[in-house]
Formats: C-alpha cells, sequence, structure tokens
C-alpha cells in the first residue's frame, strides 16, 4: 500500500509505503508512482492513541453485559475519529462488577484480532480515588474505596495482566505502598480524581506515579489558590499529563497555561469519551449513572455542574489543543500519538512513521484557519479500514 501525503505539518509531499502491516519505506512522493491513498492536500500522521475511552457509539466498556460484538462495533467506528490504538476504561464500582467489565474486553481481544490489535492496554480508573463532591467526579460514591492491593491482583488475574494504567488518589492511607507495587509490577500509576495534600502528591510521585489524569478536572469547584494539587502536579517534572481538551473541561486560557507548563513532551491528549459520544444529545449511561449530553455536546450529570465525561472525538482533541494553545498541529498530534505510545512503553510498534513501525495511519485535511482535521481515511495493519475520499 502507498499513502501519499505531507507528514504532519510538513511541506514535502511524502509516500509511505506499507507492506505486511509494517511501514516498509517512506521517501519524497514519486510523481511518476500511482498511490493507494491520499495526495496532494492530504497530510499524513501517525494512528491516534487515545489512553482513556470509556466506550464510543452506545457502546459502553462499563456496562457488564456488553459483548464481543459491541466492542468490534466500538472499535470500527473509532477508526472514523482516526484511532487506531486505545485503552478502553473501566471506572469505580464494585469488585464483581469490574472484574465483569475487564473480562468482557479479554474475552473480546481472544475473539477478536481487530479489537485484539487496538486493544493496548486496559485503563482501570478508580475505585481507589477520594470520597469527596468534586474530585469523585462522576464515580459511584459507595463504591469509592482506599486502594486494596489484592483486590487490584485479582483484576489483573482477570485481564491477564493487561491493565497497563490505575489512576487512584493519594490521599489515602496505604496509597503509597500500592503505589510501588503496582509501578514494581510494571503498571503505570496515575494521579486522579484527587483532593490530596501538595505533600501526598509529591510522595506519590516519589513511590513511581507517573500520569496526572485529566489534569484540572476530577477536582473540586473551589481550591486554595496555592499551595494544592494542580500546581504541585504541573511543577512535578516525574508526572506526565492527560488533558480533556473539548472546550468544557478546560477552558481555553488554561489549556495553553498547562500545556506550556507541563510542555508538549510530557502531555498527553484523552478523549475520556463515554457511549453517547458519536451519538446526538440526550440522556445515557455511564455505568450505572445517568448523563445528560447537552446541544453544545458538554457532558454532565443532571441537575449538576459535574461533568461525566466526554462525547469528544480523538481529531477534535487535536484541533482543539491548536487553537487553543500555542502548541502547532505537529505537538498535538505527537501528543495525541507518539507521546501516550511512549508512556505505555510501545513506542516502538505505535505512534509514529518510520520505517518498522506497525502502519497504522490517518490520512487528513487540515484547515489551518478554523483549526479543523477531517479525517478522510485510516490505515490499521497495512489496510485501509475507513475511508471518505
Ligand atoms: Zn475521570
Amino acid at each position: 500500500m502507498r499513502a501519499r501525503g505531507k507528514i504532519g505539518a510538513g511541506e514535502k509531499t511524502t509516500d509511505v509505503i506499507a507492506a505486511g502491516g509494517r511501514i516498509e519505506e517512506i521517501h519524497p512522493a514519486g510523481l511518476s508512482q500511482a498511490c493507494d491513498l491520499g495526495g496532494e492536500g492530504f497530510r499524513i500522521a501517525p494512528g491516534l492513541v487515545d489512553i482513556q475511552i470509556n466506550g464510543y457509539d452506545g457502546v459502553d466498556f462499563n456496562d457488564a453485559d456488553t459483548d464481543t460484538e459491541q466492542i468490534v462495533a466500538a472499535t470500527r467506528q473509532l477508526w472514523r475519529t482516526g484511532v487506531t490504538a486505545f485503552c478502553p476504561t473501566i471506572i469505580t464500582g464494585s469488585f464483581d462488577h469490574i472484574a465483569k467489565c475487564i473480562s468482557n474486553l479479554v474475552r473480546a481481544a481472544d475473539e477478536s484480532p481487530e479489537f485484539a490489535r487496538a486493544m493496548i492496554g486496559i485503563h482501570v480508573e478508580g475505585p481507589f480515588i477520594s470520597t469527596e463532591d468534586g474530585p469523585r467526579g462522576a464515580h459511584p460514591k459507595q463504591h469509592a474505596r482506599p486502594p486494596d492491593w489484592n483486590e487490584f491482583q485479582k483484576w489483573q488475574g482477570a485481564a491477564r495482566g493487561q491493565i497497563r494504567i490505575i489512576t487512584l488518589s493519594p490521599e489515602w492511607p496505604g496509597a503509597i505502598d500500592f503505589i510501588e507495587r503496582a509501578a514494581a509490577a510494571g503498571v503505570i500509576v496515575a494521579i486522579g480524581h484527587t483532593a490530596a495534600t501538595p505533600a501526598q502528591i509529591a510522595d506519590a510521585a516519589r513511590a513511581g506515579a507517573r500520569l496526572s489524569t485529566h489534569l484540572g478536572n476530577g477536582s473540586h469547584a473551589k481550591i486554595d489558590r496555592h499551595p494544592n494539587y494542580i500546581w504541585e502536579q504541573l511543577a512535578n517534572d516525574d508526572l506526565w499529563a492527560s488533558f480533556i481538551v473539548d472546550g468544557h473541561h478546560l477552558p481555553p486560557s488554561v489549556v495553553k497555561c498547562f500545556l506550556r507548563s507541563k510542555g508538549v513532551a510530557r502531555g498527553i491528549l484523552v478523549s475520556d469519551a463515554i457511549a453517547a459520544a458519536g451519538k446526538p444529545a440526550g440522556r445515557y449511561k455511564l455505568g450505572n449513572v445517568e448523563v445528560e449530553v447537552t446541544p453544545a455536546r458538554r457532558v454532565c450529570l443532571p441537575g449538576t455542574p459535574y461533568l461525566a465525561g466526554s462525547v469528544l472525538e480523538m481529531h477534535e482533541a487535536v484541533a482543539k489543543t491548536v487553537q487553543y494553545s500555542d502548541a502547532t498541529l505537529d505537538d498535538a498530534l505527537l501528543m495525541a500519538s507518539h507521546n501516550p505510545a511512549k508512556l505505555l512503553g510501545v513506542a516502538g510498534q505505535f505512534g509514529s512513521i518510520e520505517a518498522g513501525r506497525r502502519a497504522d495511519l490517518i490520512l487528513f485535511r487540515w484547515d489551518d484557519e478554523n483549526s479543523a482535521l477531517d479525517v478522510a481515511a485510516t490505515v490499521v495493519n497495512g489496510e485501509t479500514v475507513f475511508a471518505a475520499i
């Protein structure tokens, strides 16, 4: 397969040639040779990687009854948004509920090569998070609880070792011990949904926590101006940070400041999308919690100011990041592909256009004036799986 376009925001039209599912060659476009995809006016980027996604297009990874067919359907719909690899995310619930949702994902990976290729690990967000209103976000209060290593190990057993990220709050006694064990086991510990003190944040990072989950969200509506858990995480160079750039979770000025202080090298864009993403406004379920999607595409707990996930798509997250901050298109694409792959330790396979990497690509049109990214085609493993050209 020969895909043709400018790589990222670059100016030279380039051919990316794939064979056997891998990128074989990258060189200036050979005008005498026809291409299979793209051409002048198209840009090429690595397939987008989303490390926090709760569901998509009516499919909820947090519903214990979700089956393989639905999980595969969501995977295919995500190709339209440029996402070729992701971490399905299971939020706070009972032990059995989380175990069941994890088992559904593992079974789907066994039964579907398409989903097995897309799932680069499971993200368990909770249940070891703050019980406080605000930090807890939309997670059910009755299931928020202190870290329990035995419980986690049982989930990891059910996941056959595929839990790659756990988001927790270091405010709990015992959190530091849990973080040390998880880090030693190769699991990425993320700080999120937290009411922790700055000292507890610093201790967590020293114990091996590596990421701040959707920094600036899952927090109190009002906090001390300083010190607080947001400044502490922003200033800690051992912590990467993920951001939900949908225009609702963080104001543009905050996106700009956060990215400047954390730096593009440690920034990661996530969708935190729920099943309602890809669907019209209305009432939907996030696990057992009812949420409302407004016509402005804000997702909240009905009757409260609290956000409950998003209906953001990753290509929009890239475009909005360029619009709101001084990140370039290349920077934003990096934070939506290479960076998450690097954090997960899979950058040798995913998230960049280099010979030998898996041929997961998107072709897109970029409207610089309006900061809009239109996915024209998606290639997975060297095969065109979505094309709107
Ligand atoms: Zn969250």
